[in-house]
């Protein structure tokens, strides 16, 4: 069976307690790898390294990192269906989806990071004749890089790629769950030559590795991706050692459908909003809510194109949505859809386990749920599910439909769909929410700020963001006169 190993110092090594952790294919729901259990001994062992790395990757030129950055997203574009593979069997998410999303998206936040970073610029301030001022932005050191396990290489890389990109070292940690793809990113680094604590990969749990990552005080900047109640927790440790903190979190997106929208594309993507990777992306829309006057309709060309996805084997081609993640993520989205019943819900179609003949018989499936017939301000439709679970809801007023897209503790994103530009653009204005997408889902430019307000998170990532956030503006200013 494979074991998983650190990757320190540009060597790959066993964790220092021996300790390691069961890794669980999803699709069969059996052990099929072990993962180090990291302790604070490897997370001190790679900041040192990285603290080393530092001054000598920081000073090289933005063209030499974009270079090395560079070579990482061909060996992954290389390297593409043996990292779908991994990616699937590790995750539950069909391999098809990680063919077609993640890895490309992991190689694309490589070779975005590597572009924008030779276009970086920073900012002169001229005080006429008296005096000039200009912005330097360095590097911090050593960044502490932390993702979930929904989308593992895709969203590790989203936070390593901008921070190696600015001048920093990184120590990573991605989710225990779903561990394999970030290893064998390390391997990739070894081929392309990455110095040897640029870039360092701890494996273990959240409470013990990421824990001590967190409060290590050699790390002055943090990336983290993960569940609101984490983001807390991490802030509360962060905030008195000064950090810098970016956190993406949670949400509870709303998908608001008028009667004039353009019915079919609405259909097809709302399909893949509310469903797409078994719903465990923070961006899917789980709250639908829709004008009255095609409600009916709606909900019974939307229920029977559900009831047409297949759940199954995330090999096969043909399977629509794979295994949810993890037994204990199982248990919480099946708890979810009793919950709903309990508060009045009706489930139109799923709502409940899938068994899968085969290889896959002992895994965790769900079935895609719709739900109707709930509040909005009942506990179903204000806590984050993460799964194939959405409900739907009529409304008769802009207004009515605005306060309901507004009324939870969450704003990461928000869908909205009418041919009436005047209210889409009143609207956009209007929500509270970090992304709006109107007539569209995922349409994503690397270039754009992405987060979340409210619960969903702090600070924004993408583009010329990110790099400033991974960089300490300095002010310089000199007397001319
Ligand atoms: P968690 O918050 O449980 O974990 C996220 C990461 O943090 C994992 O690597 C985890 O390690 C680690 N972690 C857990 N506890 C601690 C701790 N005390 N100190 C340091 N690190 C810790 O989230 P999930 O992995 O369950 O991911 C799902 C969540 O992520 C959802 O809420 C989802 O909405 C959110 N998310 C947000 C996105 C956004 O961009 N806003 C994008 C994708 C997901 P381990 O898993 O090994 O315990």
């Amino acid at each position: 069976m494979d074991r998983i190993q650190n990757y320190i110092g540009g060597a790959l090594v066993a964790p220092v307690g021996g300790a390691y952790l069961d890794n669980y294919e999803p699709a069969t729901g059996h052990v099929y790898s072990h993962t180090p259990a990291s302790d604070a001994r490897d997370v001190d062992a790679a900041v040192a390294e990285a603290r080393e790395a530092f001054p000598g990757w920081a000073a090289t030129p933005a063209g030499e990192r974009a270079r090395l950055l560079l070579r990482l997203a061909d060996l992954i574009e290389a390297n593409l269906e043996a990292l779908a593979e991994a990616e699937s069997t590790d995750n539950g998410k069909p391999v098809w989806l990680a063919r077609q999303v993640d890895i490309p998206r992991a190689a694309s936040n490589f070779r975005f990071f590597a572009h924008a970073v030779t276009q970086f610029a920073s900012e002169a301030h001229a005080m006429g004749e008296t005096a000039l001022n200009y912005t330097l932005r360095q590097p911090h050191g050593v960044a502490g890089c932390i993702s979930p396990w929904n989308l593992p290489l895709y969203l590790f890389t989203w936070k390593i790629a901008p921070a190696l990109a600015a001048g920093n070292t990184v120590v990573g940690k991605p989710s225990e769950v779903t561990p394999l793809t970030a290893y064998r990113l390390s391997q990739l680094c070894l081929e392309a030559g990455f110095p040897p604590g640029m870039l360092n990969v701890i494996h273990g749990t959240g409470p013990e590795a990421g824990a001590a990552l967190v409060a290590h005080r050699d790390v002055p900047v943090l990336s983290f991706t993960g569940g609101t109640k984490t983001g807390a927790a991490l802030a509360r440790t962060a905030a008195p050692l000064f950090k810098k903190l970016s956190l993406e979190l949670g949400g509870k997106n709303p998908t608001i459908i008028f009667a004039d929208c353009a019915y079919e594309a609405m259909l097809e993507t709302t399909l893949r909003s509310s469903f797409a990777n078994q719903g465990e992306i923070c961006l899917c829309g789980s709250r639908i809510f829709v004008e009255r006057p095609i409600y009916d309709r709606f909900r019974d060309d939307f229920v029977a194109r559900v009831e047409a996805l297949r759940v199954g084997d995330p090999r096969c081609d043909d399977s629509r949505l794979g295994a949810i993640v993890s037994r204990p993520h199982l248990d919480k989205i099946l708890s979810y859809i009793n919950l709903a019943q309990e508060e009045g819900g009706t489930i139109l179609t799923g709502g409940a386990r899938v068994h899968v003949e085969g290889r896959c018989r002992d895994g965790w499936f769900v079935a895609p749920t719709v739900i109707e017939g709930l509040a909005p301000d009942c506990r179903t439709n204000q806590e984050e599910i993460f799964g194939p679970v959405v409900t739907l809801m009529p409304f008769d007023e802009e207004e009515e439909a605005l306060a309901w897209a507004n009324g939870t503790p969450y704003g990461l994103a928000a869908v909205l769909w009418t041919e009436n530009l005047t209210r889409a653009h009143r609207l956009a204005a209007r929500l509270q929410a970090g992304i709006v997408w109107i007539n569209c889902w995922m349409l994503r430019d690397l270039r754009t700020p992405f987060g979340g307000t409210k619960q969903s998170g702090v600070g924004r990532e993408g583009g010329v963001e990110a790099l400033r956030f991974f960089t300490e503006p300095k002010n310089v200013c000199i007397k001319l006169s």
